[in-house]
């Protein structure tokens, strides 16, 4: 019977952290375990920051963005050495498990924790939706939701001065976010990692929608780290009828209280987490699939191939 577990948000946060770690602790709590907060992820592992957490250290942060816990990353626990010092603090206290919530890097780093006998369950917590194991990952619908507020403000403005709005959002080498809010807001143009970035092409298309479609504004949502944004805008201004103008969304695209889903989405997901512990099992990762709360082994869920969204892609381009 495991009694004591510990619970991390690890990487980039995201909005739902909050309701994850309150369903651990309200779950295990069921279950007769109690559970540790260990504060800014592997870093406060390896520096034995950590604190028992009861029913009311929870209270009032289920619509809390961000993360009660705190976040941090530490590359060099990527060494077994410095794994040992956070093994010998887990046993130290009597933690036997942990749930950690992240991304595909908090997850190696729980896959390597396992083999070192330290039962580990990842939850995706990311707002970029680019983990394979899962439809969604916790914050992703939340930051979609911004995404979506910001570009209808910015499609308002935009249509008042016949502006072409270039709109950078982020997604880490994943498209979903751009390809979901340009479905959501009808965006002219979406430029991800899957459509790749031909500029000309973009240019020949927003003259298209100018000189042939008669628009009178134009929106184009581009993934991070695609291209230079506001050098890209320029170009708009100096080769189409439209006047160019970028937008960085930047960080406001993590804040935020957790929308419905994303609070359905983490309690739902933690509660599997805590079951599995509960049963002595770990190496595995939650997610759902087809709105079922699912577990694979992590080893299986990073090999995975992220889905290529091509439906999603072609519906885009049909109603353009
Ligand atoms: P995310 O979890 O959002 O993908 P990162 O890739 O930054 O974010 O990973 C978060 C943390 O997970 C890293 O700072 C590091 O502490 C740990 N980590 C990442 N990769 C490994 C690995 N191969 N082995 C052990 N720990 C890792």
């Amino acid at each position: 019977m495991v009694k004591k577990i510990g619970v991390l948000t690890s990487g980039g946060d995201s909005p739902g952290m909050n309701a994850a770690i309150r369903a651990v602790v309200r779950s295990a709590q069921s279950y007769g375990i109690t559970v540790y907060g260990i504060y800014d992820g592997y870093r406060g592992l390896v520096e034995n920051r950590m604190f028992e957490m009861g029913r009311y250290s929870v209270s009032e942060t289920l619509g809390k963005g961000g993360t009660i816990l705190g976040s941090a990353r530490l590359p060099e626990f990527k060494q077994k050495e410095v794994r040992e010092k956070a093994v010998e603090n887990l046993k130290a206290e009597g933690i036997e498990a942990l749930v950690v919530i992240g991304g595909d890097g908090s997850y190696r780093g729980a896959l390597e924790l396992t083999r070192m006998g330290i039962n580990c369950i990842g939850l995706p917590g990311t707002i970029d939706n680019d983990i394979a194991s899962t439809e969604f990952t916790i914050g992703f619908i939340t930051a979609l939701n911004t995404i979506v507020d910001a570009v209808d403000k910015l499609r308002d403005t935009s249509s008042s001065h016949k502006r072409c709005s270039v709109v950078e959002v982020m997604g880490n080498r994943c498209g979903d976010l751009a390809i979901w809010a340009g479905i959501c807001t009808g965006a002219e143009i979406v430029v991800t990692p899957q459509t790749g970035f031909d500029e000309d092409d973009v240019i020949n298309q927003l003259n298209y929608f100018h000189d042939v479609r008669k628009k009178n504004h134009a929106i184009v949502i581009i993934s991070e780290k695609m291209t230079d944004v506001e050098a890209f805008a320029k170009k708009i201004s100096k080769y189409t009828g439209f006047d160019g103008r970028a937008t960085v969304l930047g960080h406001v695209q993590r804040g935020g209280g957790p929308s419905p889903f994303d609070r359905v989405l983490a309690s739902r997901l933690a509660d599997r987490a805590v079951q599995l512990l509960n049963d002595n099992i770990g190496g595995q990762c939650v997610g759902m699939i087809d709105n079922k709360v699912v577990n694979i082994p992590f080893e299986e869920a990073l090999d995975k191939p992220r889905s290529s969204r091509k439906e999603l892609y072609s519906l885009f381009e049909r109603l353009v």
